[in-house]
């Protein structure tokens, strides 16, 4: 088992660990015991893992003698909004949950979200642990304690910035994964290595079959240093005034993508699609070589990822959304660009021309 320490300016948050590893549920069981972190446990679920995991993991938690009780929801995005977090909050409130309770998030993105919320506001706030069961949640959305839930009126606008006490990785749950949920999580690798890491880049692309396989051994260096990765950035910029904003390479017309396909298209594709579309632009603005550009859409088609947009998405409803992005600051839309790969940089004057044009080249 890796285990990586996050550290947190002491004012307004504590360090936790990352822990990651195969199997690694016992272990968790006996930290939990150790740490003493609350007097019982609720762990919040979707539909879907309470089925295949709910039991056994509740049952590995009381073998540690630990009280654990769980409350459910449906699967899927639609439900995370505030009629879920008022179902949990009430689920909690049946079972007596006071502040010396802690939530187990056990699940991918959409149950880290929403219980890190829940946690954030029940009683003014308890702790909660995350066990992420998705690729994407594990390399992502479960590290660096962004909460929150959807409105009708887009997504993630409600929510707080809150630390989990502990982050569990546990490999085993990738083994259930759909291609397209696996591939997900894949996309937000490959962004890590064009963002911060050209090592981890090469390796991807030396592995790609076995990454593409899921050889456990291999993922679980990959999945640690992705882990890294987004922690040193957490770290240096914990509520995203500045450096976190690189993360968002991809991101800015992979949304736009996204939500024109009304998430038909998965987050993974969609990012695929739009670190494409910025290694264009990039190449286009003269900032990158052709050479990493190629690189770029070999690698995302060998790990079995789209580069091409659909055609039946409509390229000025993309561009219209891409200029609604909630990002933008002022009226500039801000992207995240490159000089190479593992060099990225934010620009905010890309000349909406380039913009509509990559887009219409990447038209299948
Ligand atoms: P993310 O935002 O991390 O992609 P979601 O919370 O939207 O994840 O979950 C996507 C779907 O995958 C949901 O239907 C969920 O129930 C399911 N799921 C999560 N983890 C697993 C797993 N380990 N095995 C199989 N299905 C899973
Ligand atoms: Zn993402």
């Amino acid at each position: 088992m890796n285990s990586i320490k996050v550290n947190l300016d002491k004012r307004t948050s504590t360090s936790y660990e990352i822990y990651i590893g195969e199997n690694i549920l016992d272990r968790m069981g006996l930290i939990l015991a150790k740490n003493n972190w609350a007097s019982r446990y609720i762990m919040i679920t979707d539909s879907n893992i309470s089925t295949q995991y709910g039991e056994r993991v509740q049952a590995i938690l009381r073998e540690m003698e630990l009280k654990v009780d769980t409350i459910d929801f449906p699967a899927g995005e639609a439900a995370k909004n505030f009629e879920t977090s008022l179902h949990i909050i009430e689920g909690m409130m049946d079972l007596g949950a006071d502040r010396t309770s802690a939530l187990i998030a056990l699940g991918g993105g959409v149950v880290g979200d929403i219980t890190g919320f829940v946690a954030s506001i029940y009683m003014r706030g308890i702790p909660y642990i995350q066990v992420p069961t998705t690729l994407l949640a594990q390399v992502d959305s479960s590290i660096g304690g962004k909460t929150g839930i959807d409105l009708p009126h887009g997504k993630n606008l409600v929510g707080t910035f809150c630390q989990p006490k502990g982050v569990f990785i546990d490999l085993a749950f990738l083994n259930t994964l759909t291609p397209r949920e696996f591939g997900s999580g894949l996309a937000e690798i490959v962004k890590y290595g064009i963002i911060d890491d050209a090592e981890l880049f090469s390796a991807l692309e030396v592995e790609a079959e076995e990454i593409r396989t899921r050889n456990m051994n291999l993922l679980e260096e990959i999945i640690t240093r992705a882990c890294r990765i987004k922690k040193g950035i957490v770290e240096i910029d914990e509520m995203e005034k500045g450096v976190r904003r690189i993360l968002n390479f991809g991101h800015t017309i992979g949304h736009a993508i996204e939500a024109e396909s009304h998430y038909s298209i998965s987050h993974g594709d969609a990012i695929s699609i739009g670190m494409v579309a910025a290694a264009l632009i990039s190449e286009r603005l003269k900032y990158l070589r052709s050479e990493d550009r190629e690189r770029i859409i070999s690698l995302i088609r060998v790990l079995g990822l789209p580069d091409r947009i659909p055609k039946t998405l409509s390229s000025v409803g993309i561009v219209s959304r891409i200029k609604r992005d909630k990002k933008k600051a002022g009226d500039k839309v801000h992207f995240v660009l490159l000089k190479k790969i593992g060099i990225p940089f934010v620009n905010g004057s890309v000349p909406e021309p380039i913009i509509g044009d990559v887009i219409e080249a990447l038209k299948e």
